[in-house]
């Protein structure tokens, strides 16, 4: 049974605020503005245009969903997902302009995402990590259609998946402006795709895609679980394949380690030819470094661009926001980019923080004003036992500590007992939100990485 209406509209309204304040306009837009929601006795019912909702949202949205059920409602319920036009939806209202003429959709279907111009092979830096998908590239780039069909990179994030096959179809239309190279993600794909199925554009949707010369597509492995789109992506693949049109696929996984990637695709991809790009060595590194510096107008000195070399961190994107901070440091502060000033700005960021019991012991001691000898020891009033247990929490939680070594460190005090003053903590921060608010302020202080260590 259907709640009343006028409770309905609130309960939807709470909804769909939640829900906006935690997405995108266009994610919302997307995925929730078309769906209906009918809170039912015990459970809450989505109404969804197609499967394609249904199967997204469960997907990605789910917990999110439920939370801003939960949190409107009051209660825990259960969703379930229903067509529109089956039964339980012909019982609710209209809701807004979905239910009349089929509306047109806001990007229509039809525009090629613009290759980022900043993707260029002139700015990619070759080393031993990635000197074969580069080189495949390069080749497409020369012949597309004709070598290496399809051609897949794989690689872990911010390896240069993207910007390599983005630098290819940049270079084929350099050289033939008229061809007609078309960049998507996976995702963007699927979307797209979902508009053409709603709005009754899937002809359309077809004829765009077989048409093009040149087909890139970022990030393959999001079409993980899709059926439908794995089963539209196959028939352009097959339509553009045997037109001997190029397609470049990038992933994150090898192919036939994407789980929920149907076979007769896996097969596909293998056809052609895979690469992939390995984390960068020290010296490409410092290369990279030098050369996105140099594309802010800085020079970078060698010694600068080692440090940051040296940091344990491959994902070039990651690289990339250091130097951006450190360039911004530097120009706020009107001063040079030196060592010193790098280790200032980055080393917080990179260096492990490794927080200790001494550390814990006095942070604690200092924020609930007691010394740092009453937590070791044994006195059993209130205003020293509460501080000895969030000390003996905050002991579990932010170091490696096992609990006989944290019972030690308070004074030699048996396992249990530490055992005991963690549990008590976690309970009354569950029921108090004062204790709780305290515990976290603590532990903000331990991890501030501007901290003096001790
Ligand atoms: P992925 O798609 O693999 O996650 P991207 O292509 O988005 O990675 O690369 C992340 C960032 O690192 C981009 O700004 C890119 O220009 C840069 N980058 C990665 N590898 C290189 C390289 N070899 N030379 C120059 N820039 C690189
Ligand atoms: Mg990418």
């Amino acid at each position: 049974m259907a709640l009343s209406e006028q409770k309905e509209d609130d309960w939807q309204q709470l909804i769909s605020q939640t829900l906006r304040s935690a997405l995108s306009p266009q994610e919302y837009e997307t995925w929730f503005a078309p769906v209906k929601l009918c809170l039912e006795d015990s459970r809450a019912v989505v109404v969804v245009p197609n499967h394609f909702f249904s199967e997204w949202i469960q997907e990605r949205y789910q917990g999110l969903l439920c939370h801003a059920i939960s949190s409107a409602t009051g209660r825990n319920l259960p969703v379930a997902f229903q067509l529109a036009g089956s039964d339980h939806s012909s019982r609710t209202r209209p809701s807004g302009p979905e239910q009349g003429q089929p509306a047109v959709p806001d990007t229509p279907p039809g525009h090629a995402s613009p290759l980022n111009p900043r993707y260029t092979f002139d700015n990619f830096v070759v080393g031993p990590c990635n000197e074969l998908a580069h080189a495949a590239c390069r080749a497409v780039a020369e012949k597309p259609g004709r070598q290496y069909n399809p051609l897949v990179i794989f690689g872990a994030a911010g390896l240069g998946k993207t910007h390599l096959v983005v630098a290819t179809g940049n270079h084929i239309l350099e050289r033939a402006p008229s061809r007609i190279v078309h960049y998507t993600s996976s995702e963007a794909f699927t979307n797209e795709l979902i508009q053409a199925v709603r709005y009754d554009g899937i002809t359309t949707f077809r004829e765009k895609y077989r048409q093009v010369d040149v087909l890139l597509i970022d990030d393959i492995q999001f079409l993980a679980d899709r059926e439908r789109t794995q089963e539209e992506f196959f028939h352009t693949f097959n339509a553009l394949y045997e037109r001997g049109k190029q397609i470049i696929l990038t992933s994150d996984k090898l192919p036939r380690d994407i789980s929920g990637l149907e076979k007769r695709l896996q097969t596909r991809f293998e056809w052609g030819l895979i690469t992939d790009l390995q984390p960068p060595d020290e010296e490409t590194k410092v290369a990279i470094l030098q050369r996105k510096a140099a594309e802010q107008g800085l020079e970078l000195s060698r010694k600068v661009a080692f440090f940051l070399a040296s940091q344990p961190e491959s994902n070039v994107r990651i690289l990339e926001g250091y130097l951006t901070r450190i360039i911004a440091v530097s120009r706020f502060q009107g001063v040079e980019v030196t060592l010193e000033l790098v280790k200032r700005v980055v080393g917080p960021m990179v260096g492990d923080r490794k927080v200790s019991l001494e550390d814990v012991l006095k942070a604690v001691a200092e924020y609930y004003g007691v010394k740092v000898s009453d937590l070791k020891g044994s006195r059993k009033t209130r205003e020293v036992t509460h501080p000895r247990q969030v000390a003996m929490y905050l002991a579990r939680r932010l170091t490696r500590s096992s609990y006989p070594e944290i019972g030690r460190a308070f004074g030699n005090k048996d396992h249990s007992t530490v055992v005991k003053g963690v549990q008590k903590i976690v309970r009354l921060m569950g029921e108090d939100p004062s204790v709780a608010e305290r515990v976290r302020a603590v532990e903000r202080i331990l991890q501030d990485p501007t901290r003096r260590q001790a």
